[in-house]
């Protein structure tokens, strides 16, 4: 297994099983997070990079397929291929390898992402892993004061059995969880063709979501999240994210799209998006106007480099890449 140092923490390659997963600390809300309706109303113009305190909190990022069958044309990881779903034991593996790795044993909040390579709603070997074996893998380990598991999806059409994955989530974060896990929806914009464009025709359309979101039931604890990874180009209506979703059930998270491989040969427009605030400012002010809860969550630089972000799998990076980093950076675990 090769492991990568970045500036907030580790990538674990493991060639082998095919499997790449994360583990990073946080720079804390107050520097990377703009949400008027927690109290933090600091517009964000770049994040600095700084010293992380995985005590303080602690984000596992884990692949829950080898590779993704969805072909969303911001991520690199389909250009890796596909081989398959990780299982059960794969899931418990890489929690373990991260949680063995560090010398931290004490944290406020473990956070765990299904977010690596994959769509999550293809592996029901994640629910069952939620369910019934974080939480006693964790503490085997560290302390945690809150284990807070998260699913991201891109709600992918041909998935059958989506809406009954789904709701099984939304079970386990309001009763097993006692609302302490999370629920995101990949929207990233409201017109049905920039839509397409980005998921490949691969995503149920809005009103297809809508209608699924009208099923799931109040969310204990943090309301679910609708996701949408911005450039100066999106389009977001906020009468039009009114009339689909319930503001009572949802918040919206705005990022940016990550400046990966695939994002700028497939044109998106993301040179801007990590030092200047009026790119987030232009949907923020009128979502909040029309009464969202809106978070702005940026990541620095240098995290952007890192490729710590969600779907910008390692393991498809160019040859370039490998040889400028892989050489400097790896270390035989
Ligand atoms: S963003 Fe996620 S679902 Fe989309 S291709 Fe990448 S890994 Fe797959």
């Amino acid at each position: 297994m090769e492991i990568i140092n970045t500036h907030t923490g580790k990538i674990y390659v493991d060639r082998e099983l095919q499997l790449e997963f994360l583990t990073v600390g946080d720079y804390g809300k107050e520097n990377n997070i703009k949400a008027n309706f927690l109290g933090l109303f600091k517009e964000i113009n770049g994040v600095e990079n700084q010293t992380v305190d995985l005590s303080e909190k602690w984000v596992a990022t884990i692949s829950t397929q080898k590779g993704c069958l969805m072909k969303c044309s911001f991520c690199d990881c389909p250009t890796y291929g596909f081989f398959g779903n990780v299982n059960r034991e794969e899931l418990n593996y890489q929690i373990e390898t991260i949680l063995k790795h560090e010398k931290t044993k004490y944290t406020k909040r473990f956070n765990v992402h299904f977010a690596r390579m994959g769509e999550p709603t293809f592996n029901k070997e994640v629910l069952d892993f939620a369910m019934y074996d974080l939480r006693d893998l964790v503490n085997e380990y560290i302390k945690a004061e809150t284990i807070h598991p998260v699913i991201s999806t891109m709600l992918p059409k041909n998935n059958k059995n989506l809406e009954e994955f789904i709701q099984k989530w939304v079970y386990i974060k309001n009763e097993i969880y006692n609302g302490e896990a999370g629920l995101q929806f990949s929207i990233n914009s409201t017109n049905e063709e920039q839509r397409k464009k980005q998921f490949n025709n691969l995503s149920l359309s809005l009103e297809q979501i809508s209608e699924l979101s009208k099923k799931l039931p109040y969310p204990k604890g943090r309301k679910y999240t609708l996701n949408f990874a911005v450039t100066k180009d999106t389009i977001i209506d906020e009468k039009e994210l009114s009339r689909l979703f319930d503001k009572n059930k949802f918040i919206v998270k705005l990022t940016p799209i990550h400046e990966t491989h695939q994002a700028i040969q497939n044109g998106f427009n993301v040179t801007t998006s990590y030092e200047e605030y009026d790119v987030y400012r232009q949907f923020e002010e009128p979502l909040i106007k029309e009464g969202w809860d809106v978070i702005v969550f940026v990541p620095s630089k240098e995290e952007d480099k890192d490729r710590i972000t969600c779907g910008n799998a390692l393991i498809s990076r160019n040859l370039e890449f490998e040889k400028e980093n892989v050489k400097t950076l790896t270390k035989k675990c």
